[in-house]
């Protein structure tokens, strides 16, 4: 029984999310004694490296209709019903949720989204997903023969276990999609946020707009894209899509550098799945520090700069 996997390449490239996802889609295979199967629209030669993630085996298609979630769908249908699969493991973003909901229905599926760790196998299938914002655990008991799982960030480690394979294509002819894309005007710069793997935040301890500089400053040292508690963004200090937490955005980056941040739980709410939490603040009771895995208690005006500067000099050492 095969488990297959699917990652999108975006410029013929895989971000970290397609990594993690087979590696999972491996872990689940090996579980279930079955091959790991990824299909993917990167070219020969990329798509094939996915073998050192554990894919057994990869079948790569090519298209421009990339852009058309339905004939997206019908071509991992098609890769599903050729490799005999009963699990599939997408990323769960925009395009892995869609994907999940109409294959779910062709298919006569069960569907997790937002999937936080490794399925357990004993007495059946169960997988656990984040709920209340993060705040509880739900675990679901699968009791369909055919099985959907998209992953949140994180949820396992990317590991090279394997070796690179030569990609099989996948035939695609007779699948067509219902629209076409006109035009794509991207917008340059910082990585969006839900995407972002580094972020440095910050909220009403700055005193206002015009102190963000320092912030600025220290994400362009790191990499990073800026972010922002609700009242910065309410008085206008920051972009609304900087605003982060329960009714802005919620994010999972790798690291996440909250400054004069109080750490209300409706921010939490938003950042609380980020994998290491550094917080500034001036204030050692300040809630935030509670979900810290790094702390710093000082004036965010003098630590800031400090950071920044300390960086910079072990960047060019
Ligand atoms: C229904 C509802 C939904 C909400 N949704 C969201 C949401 O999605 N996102 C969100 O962020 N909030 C949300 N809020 C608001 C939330 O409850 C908090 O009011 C908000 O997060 C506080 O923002 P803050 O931490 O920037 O400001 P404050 O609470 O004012 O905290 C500022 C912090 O900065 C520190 N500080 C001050 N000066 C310095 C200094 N010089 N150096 C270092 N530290 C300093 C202070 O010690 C303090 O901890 C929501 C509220 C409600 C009721």
């Amino acid at each position: 029984m095969s488990v297959l996997v699917f990652v999108e390449a975006i410029n013929n490239q895989y971000k970290k999310a397609a990594f993690e996802a087979v590696c999972y889609g491996a872990k689940v295979a090996e579980m279930t004694q079955g091959d790991c199967v990824v299909v993917t629209n990167g070219s020969a030669d990329v798509a094939g490296e996915l073998g050192k993630y554990g894919a057994n085996k990869v079948l790569s298609f090519q298209s421009d209709n990339m852009h058309d979630t339905a004939f997206v769908t019908q071509a991992i249908a098609k890769a599903y019903e050729q490799c005999g699969a009963k699990q599939l493991v997408l990323c769960d973003n925009s395009r892995g949720k869609s994907i999940a909901g109409r294959l779910a229905i062709k298919l006569g599926a069960g569907v997790v989204t937002g999937a936080e760790s490794l399925p357990s196998t004993d007495g059946g299938m169960t997988v656990q997903r984040g709920v209340f914002s993060g705040k509880a655990l739900a675990t679901y008991a699968y009791s369909s023969d055919n099985n959907i799982i998209s992953i949140s960030r994180n949820a396992t480690p990317i590991v090279e276990s394997g070796s690179a394979v030569t990609a099989e294509s996948l035939d695609i002819s007779g699948i067509s999609a219902a629209t076409q894309l006109v035009e794509v005007k991207r917008v340059e710069g910082t990585i969006p946020l839900p995407e972002a793997e580094l972020v440095v935040s910050a909220g009403r301890g700055m005193k206002g707009p015009e102190n963000w500089g320092i912030i600025d400053d220290l994400a362009d040292v790191i990499g990073a894209t800026t972010a922002c508690s609700r009242p910065v963004s309410d008085t206008g200090w920051r972009p609304h899509h900087e605003h982060v937490g329960q009714t802005g955005i919620a994010i999972k980056p790798n690291l996440y550098i909250a400054i004069g941040i109080s750490g209300a739980i409706q921010h939490l709410a938003g950042v609380n799945s980020s994998k290491t939490i550094v917080v500034i603040n001036k204030d050692p009771e300040a809630p935030f520090f509670k979900a810290a895995d790094y702390g710093v208690v000082g004036d965010l005006f003098d630590v800031v700069p400090r950071l920044t500067e300390s960086i910079k000099k072990f960047k060019s050492a």
